[in-house]
């Protein structure tokens, strides 16, 4: 059996990711770390967050929507205008190395059997999988039976049976799910900005053994906010980019 550590929209929040992997390790021996974009844009220490994921044990990573504004991939034109004012503010942040990194990722991959993306493997910059009828339009745009992806940032599950009748569950902490639908969508919530109302740092552990379906399990973990806040506001980055951070929104 190997577990894999899910994670997505780090967001440049490095107090959140350090305090993630803490967790995680202490929870399990994690073999591979799968990473569903927008490591990038929001906070305050891009660099840092990139630097610390390349460090991790067989790495794959995806880009999201905020690494290809930041990169100059897209026009920053869509973005709200705290999420224009940060992906500017990042895209002069980074560092050459980190830029070339960022560049290089791809927009899916495929991993174990499980297809990788940012938003939906339709559309994996812009799509956001919110209902059943964006999992019924993207069944043909992959080719595996499951996908892990991020975007929403709130941790997700959507499955299907050989009708595509989904069961769509908002996951909570400790929640845990054998993925034994037919085809299935995952996101395992915002490490660096969750949106779902709990503030803490959302993550998963994805169990992969043979002639099984895979098991997954949710987790929150506090982490020092007021720090992350601290190294936005000091960047001055928009200060509502740290206040949202305190309710999760
Ligand atoms: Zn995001």
């Amino acid at each position: 059996m190997t577990t894999v550590l899910l994670l997505s929209d780090i967001h440049g929040n490095l107090p959140a990711l350090e305090k993630t992997l803490e967790d995680a390790s202490q929870r399990a021996d994690i073999t591979s770390v799968w990473v569903m974009g927008d490591s990038v844009g929001y906070g305050a220490q891009p660099n840092e967050v990139v630097e610390r994921l390349r460090s991790l044990p067989d790495l794959a990573m995806v880009k999201g929507n905020h690494e290809a504004a930041a990169i100059g991939e897209i026009s920053i034109a869509n973005f709200n205008p705290s999420a224009a004012a940060s992906a500017a503010w990042t895209a002069d942040a980074l560092t050459a190395e980190t830029r070339d990194f960022l560049s290089s990722l791809p927009l899916t991959t495929v991993q174990a059997s499980i297809t990788l993306c940012h938003g939906t493997p339709r559309n994996p910059i812009w799509e956001y999988m919110f209902t059943s009828q964006t999992a019924d339009l993207n069944l043909n745009h992959f080719d595996t039976v499951g996908c892990v992806h991020g975007h929403t940032h709130i941790p997700s599950v959507f499955g299907g049976d050989a009708s595509a009748n989904w069961q769509v569950i908002q996951a909570r902490d400790a929640d845990v799910f054998q993925l034994d639908y037919e085809r299935w969508f995952v996101n395992p919530g915002s490490v660096g900005q969750p949106r779902d109302g709990d503030p803490r740092a959302s993550y998963a552990l994805l169990q992969i053994a043979d002639n099984v379906a895979p098991r997954i399990q949710f987790h929150r973990v506090e982490y020092n906010v007021a720090k992350a806040q601290d190294l936005i506001l000091d960047a001055h980055l928009p200060s509502t980019l740290a206040f949202r951070l305190s309710v999760g929104r």
